[in-house]
């Protein structure tokens, strides 16, 4: 099931929003829940709207990666923004 997470902080980058969010994982058994917060970035493109995961701390994606996400190339990034 999918949880609307709860967003406690917003900023914008370069055209990015960034959200900071507690979020449920959906699991009955869970104790912990929320989890994080943790940042999110949401790029938005012409006809949706990509989430990408940033982790604890708040890190702007690169240009180059939000252009790849812009033009719709999901390439896998490590933490630290290069290459993997
Ligand atoms: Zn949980």
């Amino acid at each position: 099931m999918n949880h609307p997470p709860t967003i406690a902080q917003v900023t914008n980058h370069d055209g990015v929003r960034y959200e900071r969010r507690w979020v449920q994982c959906g699991k009955s058994a869970c104790t912990r829940c929320p989890h994080g917060p943790y940042w999110y970035a949401v790029v938005a493109t012409l006809d949706r709207r990509t989430t990408v995961y940033v982790g604890r701390r708040l890190v702007y994606l690169t240009e180059e990666r939000v252009r790849a996400i812009r033009i719709g190339h999901q390439i896998d990034y490590d933490q630290e923004g290069r290459r993997r």
